[in-house]
């Protein structure tokens, strides 16, 4: 660990011809230290030059101390610990949101939980032969309005609502959940947007929309297919609507910046972010220093039909899932654009559900780019990119795991329920290496 272990590290090979724009070297001309874990980054986070690293301490508030404790022999024997024990606890908090993670390495040293045998996720269904799901067209209630649909997805609406007016459903035409292509989810995404297109219509005053997945029990889910929960609503759930005044409270404490700009700036200062791009369209993915659970993503998009959007929560998604192990996860999409569109008087039902357009080929990634941070404090090639408009109000995904399948304990206790923190047990450095794992794929 430690702040005396530096080492330069060139950008990642597979990038070669595929980078919007790359650098290793600062503002100033200096080629810069490049950091390897948050301990690093708590630990250096003064010492950071530039606009990145500005933002970086604008938006972030760091703690690092030693914890002690005397261990007895037989315990020191046990667990191969020190009898005189002391533990690097790293603190990362978010000014503006107030979201905050514990890092301790010694947890982030245990081995990493890959691919765990079949007893960890049961399939209840047989295979889907008993599944509600894969006959979602008997088994699934439709909205008043009907249904989207697309070759691999299909909208339904929730049989047992917690959300009025419009509580729908999204489900893969498929009945693996962690197994989907970047077409599937494409189409996932693209029935999920005119889902919420056409319940807007018919419930003009609902202008709250919210995208949840979750997979695996764990997570919330309870039907084993894969699946998502479309909300609108008149009033927005409370991470919109917190959101919604940070940043508005971010800007005006902090003329010239925004939440976002700010996000991304502080990941790309550390090496943390990474930009996905196509002609004009963007979507950056922060692995996030203060996670709500563990191995966080947070991505910021332009819609849920973006094929930039698509390929990076693809990207992210299967690096949990492939690269980290992950069975189960929740996947939350804020700041959702609602089309402005005219109620059709007298029309009950969507007219056109399933005559919109497909617009953009979603499997084409024909064009895509990257750009990447390498974490110097600052980092143009990822900044320059960002839209200059303070008014930027990406979609916003975040992406976490919900630990170990085969654990019978609960992910969330008193810290996350009560407190409100988390503990960051995956090291977003790692994470971060996983999904350029992915990219690396992507851009082939
Ligand atoms: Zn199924």
């Amino acid at each position: 660990m430690a702040g005396s272990s530096f080492v330069l590290r060139g950008p990642p090979s597979y990038l070669a011809g595929k980078l919007l724009k790359s650098s290793s070297m600062s503002p100033l001309g200096v080629r810069c230290v490049q950091l390897h874990s948050v301990f690093e980054v708590a630990l250096s986070v003064d010492s950071l030059a530039g606009s990145g690293a500005a933002a970086l301490r604008r938006l972030y508030a760091f703690t690092a101390g030693t914890a002690r404790c005397r261990v007895g022999p037989e315990l020191s024997r046990k667990y191969g610990v020190e009898p005189d024990n002391a533990q690097l606890v790293v603190s990362i908090t978010n000014k503006a949101t107030l979201e905050q993670a514990w890092y301790n390495e010694v947890r982030t040293r245990k081995p990493q939980t890959f691919k765990v045998d079949a007893a960890g996720l049961v399939d209840p269904t047989d295979g889907g032969r008993k599944c509600d799901f894969c006959n979602w067209q008997t088994l699934t209630a439709e909205d008043t309005w009907g249904r989207i649909e697309r070759p691999h997805a299909v909208t339904g609406s929730n049989l047992f609502k917690y959300g009025e007016p419009a509580h729908g459903l999204v489900l893969f035409k498929h009945h693996d959940p962690l197994s989907f292509s970047r077409e599937q989810l494409g189409d996932f995404l693209a029935v999920s947007a005119d889902w919420f297109t056409a319940a807007a219509v018919v419930h003009p005053d609902a202008r709250n929309p919210f995208f949840i997945w979750n997979s695996g029990p764990r997570a919330g889910a309870s039907q084993f297919h894969g699946h998502g929960q479309l909300m609108l609503t008149t009033l927005p759930v409370p991470a919109q609507a917190r959101l919604t005044q940070q940043s508005e409270l971010h800007a005006q404490a902090h003329p010239g910046t925004s939440i976002y700009h700010d996000m991304v700036q502080a990941h790309a200062a550390v090496g943390l972010a990474r930009a996905l791009g196509r002609g004009e369209d963007r979507c950056w993915i922060l692995a996030h220093l203060a996670p709500q659970k563990d191995m966080e993503v947070v991505l910021l998009g332009s819609s849920l039909k973006s094929p930039v959007f698509v390929a990076a929560l693809h990207a992210s998604l299967r690096a949990l899932v492939d690269g980290l192990g992950v069975q189960t996860f929740n996947c939350g999409i804020l700041n959702v654009p609602l089309k402005q569109q005219q109620p059709a008087a007298g029309v009950e039902r969507f007219p056109a559900a399933n005559e919109l357009p497909l617009e953009t080929r979603l499997d084409d990634s024909q064009g895509l780019v990257m750009a990447f941070s390498e974490g110097m404090g600052t980092d143009e090639d990822v900044l320059r990119l960002l839209p200059s408009g303070m008014e930027w109000r990406p979609l916003m995904a975040r992406v976490v795991s919900r630990g170990k399948t085969t654990s019978p304990a609960s992910d969330f206790g008193c810290l996350e329920v009560i407190g409100h923190a988390s503990i960051g047990h995956t090291d977003p450095f790692l994470l971060i290496q996983r999904i350029d794992d992915q990219l690396a794929l992507l851009l082939m």
